[in-house]
């Protein structure tokens, strides 16, 4: 088994240590383990978010060490979850580095608004909700378009409040799926949305489904951002997958996807 999204304490939201995060995914049978911790966000809103621009090589070069102290037992890959569109302060020159395995694009803030952070909920209130979502699958469609990452991260992120559309927003579902079939980019599952107010995977199965139909390739993770939530909610996510019809998830290295067996 896989799992290409995990934290570290850099991001100053996450806890323990590299090992305690790799003895825990060895223990749980996980063959590859990624850390794909927050890269940097603008000085703005970066505190207790993202780690600091010149933290990005102390990270890099941990996580490789790590590597290398784990090697036969267990593959561990290094990447980014990188905010879009705001990655001002990501240095260009990593979206080319050959020691990077993957990166996740992933949208955590609209128009500046940290629409995952429960200190921020209130701005709900001021959105239409199926408007909300409408804009929340564009960022994600601007996203997989860039061109810049491997992967997608939590594509239906904005229902983690447990926010739902009221009205039929299936056709700007179906075209957002269309621009992902068309960008060749890996849709995340991620199980963290499992543990959040929605309680639910991310994306739903309703989604999921239409990437099956659509063949569009699948990466798993946890989001960890403690050892212990390495590899939650795996049971229930990939007995989802197997129910759809998916066989295979995709690996990544040095930014080459690859396939890996669901099991
Ligand atoms: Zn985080
Ligand atoms: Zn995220």
């Amino acid at each position: 088994m896989i799992n290409y999204h995990n934290h570290t304490s850099l991001c100053g939201h996450a806890r323990g240590e590299l090992f305690e995060y790799i003895d825990r995914a060895i223990e749980l049978g996980i063959g590859e383990f990624c850390f794909t911790d927050h890269a940097p966000m603008p000085e703005s809103i970066r505190q207790g978010e993202s780690m600091a621009p010149e933290e990005a090589e102390i990270y890099i070069s941990s996580v490789l060490t790590e590597r290398e102290k784990y090697k036969g037992r267990i593959d561990i890959k290094v990447g980014f979850e990188v905010d879009f569109p705001l990655f001002d302060s990501f240095d260009r020159r990593y979206f080319a580095d050959s020691r990077i395995d993957c990166l996740i694009g992933s949208c955590h803030f609209i128009d500046g608004w940290p629409c995952d952070h429960p200190d921020f909920l209130g701005e709900f209130d001021k959105w239409n909700i199926d408007e909300l979502y409408v804009r929340y699958f564009d960022i994600i469609g601007d996203l997989v378009e860039s061109g810049l990452f491997d992967i997608a991260g939590h594509i239906d992120l904005i229902k983690k409040f447990g926010h739902r559309p009221k009205g039929d927003i299936s056709n700007h579902l179906l075209r957002l799926v269309k621009r992902i079939r068309k960008s060749g980019i890996v849709v995340e599952i991620n199980t963290a949305g499992l543990f959040k107010p929605v309680g639910e995977i991310y994306p739903s199965a309703e989604i999921v489904q239409l990437l099956f139909d659509n063949n569009i390739p699948l990466t798993l993770g946890s989001d960890s951002h403690s050892p212990e939530a390495v590899g939650l909610g795996y049971e229930r996510a990939i007995a989802m997958l197997k129910r759809i019809g998916y066989r295979k998830l995709s690996g990544f290295s040095k930014r080459r996807r690859y396939d890996v067996s669901l099991g």
